[in-house]
């Protein structure tokens, strides 16, 4: 069946906006959960929670046995540490470059569900005040949140009702350009959430019942390494949809699909990641066969969690990824072509 996954562009850019402006910092889940269930209803498939908050999406075909999905809602982000003055010292979430946290905005989540506004500044935020603006390190030891509260002490900052522990969640600054760049925050790994929402769309729009079941797993945790530690035991393969990496050493672009033979956990699938290189061969597909330097899946979680499932890697190529983020649709239209082609359509 021929599908036109270019069409498919506004759809994929609208979800997108949506996905990527509910924050979702790790193990943050109950906003995200909710905007979930509501297209897995959309989209005319089973929808269930983990009880550790990750989700399922499951779409029924001619066999019980199911081809597995697994991209990762979860974001970096920080959470409230301490409270220093009317100021917020914070830990970080994941492993961010945290030079590109100065300046940004930010909404720190109360465990009341209270929202406030604020921004991530180092100690030294002033080029009136300060000789060491330029050269202070980025670390959680330099840097603070600036709460956009009249607040001069910790008591009048718990008087808010912000304590240690609270989720803060930075301003993804989601932009779609005219020449098809998405930029934001948190690309890895929403634009791949949004890759197989895409995709559920089109099994839905061409009526489509897969020959395998397919499942798709959204992780919570991914960023800090345990998301896919469980797996429904039904999959027999597992396809990570992550970020591709682009820049020294790799041959990705941010208009292909990446295919990761090797990260730094090991080698994917043999079998399967040469098969995956056969078909987007095959068909035309702009990709390319990348080892990634400093990187792990949700493949690694699921294998380290003792799970015996084959698994590989792809996902569109981002370029300056856990800072500020971008990609092009080419790369995604590209990734959402070859997940279509792995469920044998
Ligand atoms: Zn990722």
């Amino acid at each position: 069946m021929k599908i036109d996954v270019k069409k498919y562009k506004d759809f994929y850019f609208e979800t997108a906006l949506k996905i990527f402006n509910t924050p979702s910092p790790t193990g943050y889940y109950t906003e995200i959960a909710s905007l979930l269930a509501s297209y897995a209803k959309e989209l005319d498939v089973e929808f269930t929670k983990t009880n550790k908050g990750c989700f399922i999406l499951t779409k029924k075909g001619k066999k019980q046995s199911a081809l597995g999905l697994a991209a990762h809602a979860d974001t970096l982000g920080a959470m409230v540490r301490s409270i220093s003055g009317g100021n917020l010292r914070f830990t970080k979430i994941g492993g961010p470059i945290l030079s590109t946290y100065d300046g940004e905005y930010c909404t720190v989540i109360t465990r009341n569900g209270k929202k406030y506004s604020g921004t991530f500044l180092s100690v030294s935020p002033s080029k009136h005040v300060y000789t060491d603006c330029d050269t202070i390190a980025h670390t959680e030891e330099n840097m603070i949140v600036r709460l956009d509260e009249v607040v001069n002490s910790p008591a009048d900052v718990k008087k808010l009702g912000i304590e240690s522990g609270d989720y803060i969640a930075l301003d993804p600054k989601t932009t779609i350009t005219e020449s098809g760049f998405l930029k934001s925050r948190f690309i890895d790994d929403k634009a791949s959430v949004v890759a197989l929402l895409t995709v559920l769309k089109i099994l839905k729009d061409y009526d489509i019942t897969p020959e395998y079941t397919v499942k798709m797993l959204i992780t919570m945790y991914e960023e800090v390494g345990h998301g896919a530690s469980y797996v429904p035991q039904d999959i027999v393969k597992m396809l990570c949809v992550d970020m591709g990496c682009i820049g020294k050493d790799l041959n990705c672009n941010e208009h292909q699909v990446s295919i990761c033979a090797k990260d730094s956990h090991g080698p994917y699938d043999y079998d399967f990641t040469t098969n995956l290189i056969n078909l987007a061969k095959e068909n035309g597909l702009n990709y390319a066969v990348d080892v990634y330097p400093y990187y792990g899946s949700d493949v690694g979680a699921m294998w380290s969690a003792g799970h015996d499932i084959p698994g590989a890697l792809i996902g569109t190529g981002v370029h300056a990824s856990h800072g500020m983020e971008r990609t092009h649709f080419d790369g995604i239209e590209n990734t959402i072509s070859l997940i279509l082609l792995y469920l044998g359509l």
